[in-house]
């Protein structure tokens, strides 16, 4: 390929970056990655990169699985595409709807195929929505989430998530959301206990239900652990209470598992680890270790049952790609087969959960959270008082961001939270690896900002 400096010039010439400020990055150049083995990237230039990130929280079986790309040359050559609208099916869609309806919990017997979380996301928007009026009550409208989730780009993904800044970009969120704050007991507990606090935010979701009236409310949606927002992990005591609301004023529950989903938590979805009886799940992402594009939405016999009696008018030229549904397969095939997830229930997850709880050591660390490979720690000047750093909030974090990226370690930071969540298969000794490139970034931040 070209040398990385004409890359660079060429991609801040015409590639527009997601999430990113594309001037800044055009000055910095952005580095080029070429390939990719395990849980590590290689760049332009010959360095390799641990990449605890899995990309966007998705190469669930790591980088460079062989028998994933000989599926998709064989489907592509089978049948590189076809849909399956109105009268048609194909064997891939079928296999992978079967295979999802057995490893889901409780009746989610059901797939509706999209391309990936949002649009997943936004398919359920309106599947709650003509549920209700199906059900002949279609004022039944508002869906109930809560500040700071995430649910995706999309118009709808972007209204359903709690992103203040997101939706100050196209004047969103569309009429019909509602939200309720988040349960980060961290930044927000004050003197309560986690649990107390944890239970008051989950009866915010009954006191918004009654304000907006319970013969209005078609759902509520949430991620069983925020990850995006910073892998803000619920206390004790929340779920149980949210769906106990949920059960109550017979609302629709709506489970975001887009990152959640396919191992990372311990169990094949987070729904399982927090005992969460969803009537829709948000799937994309770790459905194929992010090796295609493909996402859906998992659907209870109760919904899909009120669904049936109508023409459901959605759908996407892509929904249940054949290739996409036959990478998806082999990816669950090689999950199984592996054992990945007994893998980071029993040897990944408990390593690492041990190391990373030893990083609150550290002066900037405050509290340190892990479930399952997912884990955040809290960057804090005063670790009493839990408190932020006082100017420029998410400054320190990007300074261990940046710190990080120089060693050669993808770790993300959300404001003044830092984040990981790396490929499940990762080893112990890669484990090591992360956690001493984590240190040796946050000790470089902290050299920068103690004064
Ligand atoms: N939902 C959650 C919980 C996510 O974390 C994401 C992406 O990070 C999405 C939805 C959006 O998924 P996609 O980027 O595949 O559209």
């Amino acid at each position: 390929h070209l040398p990385t400096a004409e890359l660079q010039a060429i991609d801040a010439a015409h590639h527009m970056h997601p999430f990113t400020n594309d001037g800044e990055l055009g000055q910095k150049g952005a580095r080029v990655i070429t390939s990719a083995k395990g849980v590590f990237l290689k760049d332009s230039e010959g360095e390799e990169i641990l990449d605890g990130m899995a990309g966007l929280w998705c190469v669930n079986i790591g980088y460079g699985n062989d028998s994933i790309a000989e599926v998709a040359a064989r489907q592509m050559r089978e049948l590189p595409y076809y849909n399956t609208f109105f009268q048609t099916t194909h064997v891939p869609a079928i296999a992978l709807a079967q295979k999802l309806a057995q490893l889901a919990p409780g009746d989610l017997n059901h797939v509706f195929y999209a391309n990936g979380g949002s649009d997943a996301n936004d398919t359920n928007i309106r599947m709650v929505r003509t549920y209700w009026a199906e059900k002949g009550q279609p004022e039944r409208d508002v869906i109930i989430s809560r500040w700071n989730a995430y649910h995706g780009s999309t118009i709808g993904g972007t209204s359903l998530g709690g992103m203040k800044g997101m939706h100050g970009q196209g004047s969103l969120p569309i009429p019909g959301i509602e939200f309720i704050e988040q349960p980060n007991w961290y930044a927000e507990g004050g003197d309560m206990t986690p649990e107390e606090f944890g239970l008051a935010r989950a009866q915010e979701l009954e006191a918004k239900i009654n304000e907006v009236g319970a013969d209005k409310v078609a759902a509520f949606i949430g991620e069983p652990i925020q990850g995006a927002g910073g892998v803000i992990v619920a206390p004790d005591g929340y779920w149980a209470e949210i769906q106990r609301i949920c059960q109550k004023y017979d609302i629709l529950l709506i489970v975001d598992e887009v990152i959640t989903g396919f191992g990372r938590t311990g169990n094949w979805f987070g729904s399982q680890t927090l005992d969460l009886k969803p009537d829709i799940m948000t799937v994309a992402k770790g459905l194929s270790s992010g090796y295609v594009p493909i996402g859906a939405s998992l659907v209870s016999d109760k919904v899909a049952e009120v669904l049936a009696g109508t023409e459901f008018n959605h759908g996407y030229t892509y929904s249940g790609h054949p290739v996409a549904c036959a990478v998806a397969l082999e990816n669950l095939r090689i999950m199984e087969e592996e054992g990945i997830i007994e893998h980071v229930r029993d040897v990944a997850a408990p390593y690492l959960a041990e190391k990373w709880h030893e990083l609150a050591d550290h002066p900037m660390v405050g509290e340190t959270k892990i479930v399952g490979l997912m884990a955040s720690l809290a960057l804090t000047p005063d670790k009493d008082a839990r408190a932020p750093f006082a100017s420029d909030a998410g400054t320190v974090g990007l300074i261990v961001r940046e710190r990080s990226f120089a060693n050669n370690l993808i770790m993300r930071h959300v404001g003044d939270r830092m984040v990981i969540s790396p490929p499940l298969v990762i080893t112990k000794d890669e484990i090591d690896l992360l956690i001493a490139r984590a240190r040796k970034a946050l000790d470089e931040g902290y050299e920068i900002v103690k004064e």
